[in-house]
Formats: C-alpha cells, sequence, structure tokens
C-alpha cells in the first residue's frame, strides 16, 4: 500500500531507496513459539546475552573516565543490580522453559513487569527508576540481538537504504558516516538538534519528527525521501517513481552546476567581500571543505571526536586532529570551538543525567566543571596554533565570570607551555558563542575581552523561544524570524560592528538561502555553514546588491507582525 507522511525537512536532496529498521531505544520484538528441542539452546543464548551484558558493565566501570562524575559508580551499581534481579536474569529463563517462546519475548514480557512494579511506588524517585530498567533491558536486548553497544547495522551493498528509526542521537549519526546510507528517517527530532547538522554535514538527505514512521514502515518498503519538502512517499507507484527519479537527477546536476563557482569570490554585485567559512566535525571533513570552496572553517565542533568511543582522546591525538585541520587548510583560518558535550552530544559511559540537559552542564560549564580535561583541550589547541591559523572560540558564554575563568586557564596553559618550552602563536584570537540572549543583550563586554565572537543561532533561538531543539513536539514554534530573535540578531551585528569585532554566524541559519539577504542586510560579512551549501549560499550573495536590500531589511526589524515579516522577506528573496 502506498501512502505519504510529512515530517520536518532537515537536509535537502531526494533519496530513493528501500527502508532498512533499526531499534534503539525501544523494546521493539517479535514473539516466536520454539519446539521444545530447542527450549536448552534459546536458555543458554539468553544466559550468554546476560554474561555480555555483565561483561560490559564490568568493562565500563575499570574503563570509567577520570573526569566522570562519582554518581558514575552509583549509576553503574544501579543498573548492575537491576541486572541481577531475579525478574530480569532468572524469570526469562523460566518463561522460556515453559511458555516454549523467544528469549527475547521472554525478556520484553518481564521487562514490563518490572516497570509496572516500579510504577508503583509511592516515592517519585524509585517510581523515576523505571527508566533504568527499561535501559537495562534494552542494553540486555540488544546483546541477545547480536547488536552490543550502539553499534549502527550495516547498510545493505546491493540497493540503495533508507535507515528508519524512532530516534537517532549525533553520535549515532557520525557512525554512519562510513555506511553509506541514502537517507535517515526518524519519528522524533528537531530541525537544528546536532542529530540534523550531523545529516546536513554527511551530505545525506534526512526528515525528521515523521511520529510513526518507524512503525508504519516494513523491512524493505520502498521509500522516496524528498529532504526539501520533508515529504516521505512508501511504497510509490511507478508513476511517481519516475517523476522523483527525473526530480532526483534534475536536483544532482543542479549542485555539479553549482560547484562551478568554487573558485569565485563571494562579493555582492556592488563588491563587497563575504566570507564563506565551514563547518565540520573531524579534520576529515577538510576535502568537502575544499571541494565546496569554502575560505575557512568558522566552526570545527571539536567535541565530536569525543564521541562514540570508550576511552577519551589524549592530548596527543586531540593535537594530531587540531593540527591536521590547520595544516589541511593551508594558512585560512580554522576556529576550533572547545567541546561543546552535554545536553544531546554525551561522552559514552559518563551519560549525564539532568532534568533539562540543554540549561544544564553543557559546553563551557561542563569544561570549567571537569579542569583536567579542559586543560588537556587548551594545551592541545594552543600547540596546534603554531601550525596554521588556528583560532579558539568557547560556546555558550553567558557571564563574564565564565569567562574571565576561561581567559584565566588559557593564559596558565600558555605559561605552562612557555616553561617547557612549546611552540605555540602567541597572539592566538580568543573568541565567544554568543548564543545565549544574556550574551547577546550583554554584549559589550563579552566583545571587549574578546578577539572575535560568532553567533550560534540554533542555541540563540532555542534559548530565546525556550525551545527545546531536539522536541518534535514544539518545533513549529522554533522561529528563526520571530521579531525577538531578529531584535537580537541585527543588535549583536550591528554593535561589534560599531566596535570593530569581527562577527559571524555559525548556526543553521546562516546555511539558510532564506536568510542570507536579511542577514548581509544586518551588517554580517562572515557566514559559516556544513559546507555542501556554500555554493548556494555563494550564487545568493552574487547576486545580492546591499544598498538595494538596505531598506527592505530595516523594513522587516520594524515589522511585528509575522504575516508581514514573510511578506518582506518573500520579497528581499524575490
Ligand atoms: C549554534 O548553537 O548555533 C551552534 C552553531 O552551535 P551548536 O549547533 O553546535 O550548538
Ligand atoms: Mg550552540
Amino acid at each position: 500500500m502506498s501512502f505519504t507522511l510529512h515530517g520536518i525537512a532537515v537536509s535537502s536532496g531526494i533519496a530513493i531507496g528501500h527502508a532498512h529498521l533499526v531499534s534503539h531505544t525501544s523494546l521493539e520484538v517479535v514473539h516466536y513459539v520454539l519446539p521444545k528441542q530447542f527450549l536448552a539452546e534459546e536458555i543458554a543464548r539468553f544466559d550468554a546475552a546476560l554474561l555480555a551484558t555483565r561483561n560490559e558493565f564490568a568493562s565500563l566501570r575499570s574503563n570509567r573516565p577520570t573526569y566522570a562524575a562519582a554518581e558514575f559508580d552509583a549509576f553503574l551499581e544501579l543498573h548492575q543490580m537491576i541486572l541481577d534481579d531475579p525478574l530480569l536474569s532468572v524469570a526469562p529463563r523460566e518463561m522460556i522453559a515453559n511458555e516454549y517462546c523467544n528469549a527475547e519475548w521472554a525478556l520484553k514480557t518481564q521487562t514490563e513487569t518490572l516497570v509496572a512494579q516500579f510504577d508503583q511506588f509511592e516515592d517519585a524517585y524509585l517510581r523515576e527508576r523505571q527508566t533504568d530498567v527499561t535501559q537495562v533491558a534494552e542494553r540486555l536486548l540488544k546483546q541477545l540481538l547480536g547488536q552490543p553497544g550502539h553499534q549502527p547495522p550495516p547498510a545493505r551493498h546491493d540497493v540503495e537504504t533508507i535507515l528508519v528509526a524512532h530516534d537517532l542521537s549525533p553520535a549515532d549519526l557520525i557512525q554512519f558516516k562510513p555506511h553509506q546510507y541514502a537517507a535517515f528517517i526518524t519519528d522524533v527530532g528537531g530541525a537544528t538538534s546536532h542529530t540534523a547538522i550531523v545529516a546536513r554535514s554527511l551530505n545525506t538527505p534526512c526528515v525528521v519528527g515523521l511520529h510513526h514512521a518507524r512503525e508504519l514502515i516494513r523491512e524493505d518498503d520502498v521509500l522516496i525521501l524528498d529532504g526539501e519538502q520533508g515529504v516521505l512517499i512508501v511504497n510509490p507507484d511507478k508513476l511517481i517513481l519516475a517523476e522523483y527519479k527525473l526530480r532526483q537527477s534534475a536536483w544532482e546536476l543542479e549542485r555539479k552546476k553549482l560547484k562551478r563557482l568554487r573558485t569565485a569570490r563571494a562579493n555582492t554585485l556592488d563588491g563587497t567581500v563575504i566570507e564563506l567559512h565551514a563547518n565540520i566535525e573531524k579534520p576529515e571533513d577538510i576535502v568537502e571543505v575544499k571541494e565546496n570552496g569554502a575560505t575557512g572553517i568558522g566552526l570545527f565542533r571539536s567535541e565530536f571526536l569525543f564521541l562514540n568511543r570508550d576511552n577519551l582522546p589524549d592530548e596527543e591525538e586531540q593535537f594530531e586532529a587540531y593540527r591536521a585541520a590547520a595544516a589541511g587548510m593551508e594558512g585560512q583560518p580554522v576556529i576550533i570551538r572547545t567541546f561543546d558535550l552535554g545536553a544531546d552530544k554525551q561522552i559514552k559511559g559518563a551519560e549525564r543525567v539532568a532534568n533539562n540537559p540543554a540549561l544544564g552542564l553543557r559546553a563551557i560549564r561542563l569544561c570549567l566543571a571537569e579542569p583536567q580535561l579542559f586543560r588537556t583541550q587548551l594545551r592541545a589547541l594552543l600547540r596546534a596554533t603554531h601550525y596554521g591559523n588556528v583560532k579558539i572560540l568557547i560556546p555558550m558564554l553567558s557571564s563574564v565570570s565564565e569567562l574571565n575563568q576561561t581567559l584565566q586557564f588559557i593564559a596558565a596553559t600558555k605559561q605552562n607551555l612557555d616553561d617547557e618550552g612549546i611552540p605555540y602563536d602567541r597572539e592566538v584570537k580568543i573568541g565567544g558563542m554568543i548564543e545565549i540572549p544574556a550574551a547577546a543583550l550583554a554584549l559589550n563586554v563579552f566583545a571587549r575581552k574578546l578577539d572575535f565572537l560568532s553567533i550560534g543561532t540554533n542555541d540563540l533561538i532555542q534559548y530565546t523561544l525556550a525551545i527545546d531543539r531536539t522536541d518534535e513536539e514544539v518545533a513549529h514554534l522554533y522561529d528563526p524570524l520571530h521579531p525577538a530573535v531578529l531584535h537580537l540578531l541585527s543588535h549583536v551585528i550591528v554593535t561589534s560592528n560599531k566596535l570593530g569585532v569581527p562577527i559571524s554566524v555559525c548556526g543553521e541559519m546562516a546555511g539558510e538561502l532564506a536568510y542570507t539577504r536579511l542577514l548581509l542586510g544586518f551588517g554580517l560579512r562572515q557566514f559559516s555553514m556544513f559546507s555542501a551549501q556554500v555554493p548556494s549560499i555563494k550564487q545568493r550573495v552574487l547576486t545580492t546588491s546591499l544598498p538595494e536590500i538596505a531598506l527592505f531589511t530595516q523594513k522587516i526589524l520594524r515589522a511585528d507582525d509575522p504575516m508581514k515579516i514573510r511578506e518582506l522577506l518573500d520579497r528581499l528573496n524575490a
């Protein structure tokens, strides 16, 4: 049966392929009845998975990162205790023997019983532990299914494969890079979640927030995904399939044409020079940065070096990664952000549970709370400054005292390198991300103490409008054109320009064609975006006259009716 679903378009392109379903976070298993002679084998399979899960916990415990909070041990202990609960470790064996069912089904049924028991507790803390029960059961289930940890399922090689998941973390997605999926779709997620950002950087079409796609789609269904419109067509008929194959070819042709702009300078019609930089997650991404003609790295999200691994990158490993990026860009600027971990990017084995992760110990707050980890990164970063045009960017600044502490850390690290006779760029530029409204409003003090600024619109919008950027339930409220957002953006750009402090935008707005002229009109001259978008934005810059758009952008800023703002924006972009 053919049907169509609509979600949130997060990474453009058209993909046509076969569905490959992954179950990451929910206990979805099939039930089957086993002949009596296979029961002993099934119980042995359950026992082996139980043992492997125990070993997994033991290894997590012995490899506990030094910076990890003490709660990590307590959390592991709790999970080990849950695993040893007779309802999880013994009852499923009995159920297999008595009901002749498969181990996965027995585990799922017993987990539900245990969760129901926790649900009865009066005490809220104990009631909440049902989440831990589910997590432990999932770990055990993954062992049973032969997918320990978070390994991605391999893509098929004979046909294009589209990965269908209820949810994917940014860490999951980055693991898919070598697997060559044609597209990703998920039931949940927002347009500027880090999952979406990684999908864009992989240059892979992606639609999120499809609600029940994971339930409605079956393995191997034929899918068409339009990453521009956020449309998913399941089992299309021949005519639709032919139509989308044409659109896919046209889209690819258009991209090829745009790539011819690679070496052209991004000047406006009136001759103003605009810098178009790229955002990267790993030094390897530089190949694409160059292919797309970006003239620098405006944001290296260094935290991706910390994801999907059981240990942490030490100083040498980090230094090599930063040096490789610096050297690879051959003198062009490379802005490396100190790690922005926390919220939706967690270190494996040291996941923190917070009531409001986006408002919690994230980015610079986490760095300052984990001085050892921060010092290691700063040493690696400063050492890399000797090998290219490296600048350091501090994420999520909200108060001057945080900035002062950070600058003290940098000064102390420089002193250590001096003492050891290790070379670094003494004039290294330190910048700050303006992505919390408090920093945008109190801009002067940050501008005075920093060499450059970069606006993180993804978070600036999230925190201004109080909308969780990862939550598709409120995704419709995530509005870059909200007058409050526009005023903050204009204020930050105008003030920085007045003070002579270089300012760029490195959030997703910088890579969206709809906002290029608006940002240019506000006075922005430096953009940083996912590499593949550079040619399209360059084309827009090349066809823009700054004197012509000045009036429109001021009108947009004065308007407070959303309809009017959109109408003016359409005219600006016409
Ligand atoms: C932003 O917030 O806009 C930004 C660039 O940082 P990140 O998306 O990594 O939070
Ligand atoms: Mg941010």
